[in-house]
């Protein structure tokens, strides 16, 4: 399979505070990988450096053959990478199909574009709701419109840190449902989440991350053969 995203060698500082030592990571086309590890080890920091919102320090990051290190988040969004991002960040104010249609773009230039009926059919729950403003969502629903709202972009590449945090098990199990039904149509899913067991379940591969650098990776099955990896690295 073609490689979508080839990240090598990133470093990232916070101020004189360096939180990256050189992450070196690849995604191919129609994979769901994961980045895992315990709290503050630098996933955030690592996504936040792929999609722009942080300048790396060293490093390059390949999306599409393109380089994209150093571009800003605008340009990288329109390149075809959509973040939902840690806690969601839904416009408040705006109903339902307002927040999907703020986002509305062909950024992959696919024939068959997601549009707000699909996304309401993909999300029914979302079609239920559509004139209800972001803000009287419960936390699934919200999660489901940062989902769908990326997917308005219809990128190549969608990223999501910590989709199922707070959610309640149903909530999340749903969440997961819509990911793997997401890989089904082609969509390459790069997913930061603390639930292991589930990840080994439905992810094709796996990056650990240890203070800002890549200490394991591998298949579902490597991992799941190794329990002592998931005490030493993810305290489970
Ligand atoms: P979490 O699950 O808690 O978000 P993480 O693996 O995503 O963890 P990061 O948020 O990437 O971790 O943090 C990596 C390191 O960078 C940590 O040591 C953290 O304290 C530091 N860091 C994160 N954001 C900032 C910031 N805005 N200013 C300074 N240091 C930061």
């Amino acid at each position: 399979m073609t490689v979508l995203l080839s990240v090598e060698r990133l470093e990232t500082c916070y101020g004189a505070s360096q939180a990256l030592f050189g992450i070196d990571l690849a995604i191919r086309e129609g994979e769901m990988v994961t980045l895992l590890g315990r709290n503050g080890m630098g996933k955030t920091t690592t996504v936040k450096s792929i999609v722009g919102l942080l300048q790396p320090r060293l490093g390059s990051i390949i999306f599409r053959g393109e380089a994209i290190t150093g571009l800003t988040a605008d340009r990288i969004g329109r390149a075809g990478i959509g973040l939902v991002p840690e806690g969601r960040q839904i416009f408040p104010n705006l109903s339902v199909r307002e927040n999907l249609l703020a986002w509305r773009s062909n950024r992959s230039g696919t024939s068959q574009p997601w549009t707000l009926d699909k996304v309401f059919a993909f999300f029914p729950s979302l079609a239920d709701r559509q004139s209800h403003m972001g803000n009287q969502l419960s936390g699934g629903e919200q999660q489901m419109l940062a989902i769908g709202r990326v997917l308005m972009t219809n990128p190549h590449l969608m990223i999501l840190d910590e989709a199922t945090e707070g959610l309640a098990p149903l909530v999340r199990a749903d969440i997961w449902r819509c990911l793997v039904a997401l890989k089904e149509t082609g969509l390459a899913l790069l997913v930061i989440d603390k639930y292991v067991r589930t990840l080994i379940g439905i992810a094709d591969r796996h990056y650990i991350i240890e203070r800002g650098r890549v200490e394991w990776q591998g298949s579902s099955s490597a991992l799941s053969q190794q329990p002592e990896l998931w005490q030493r690295y993810l305290g489970v």
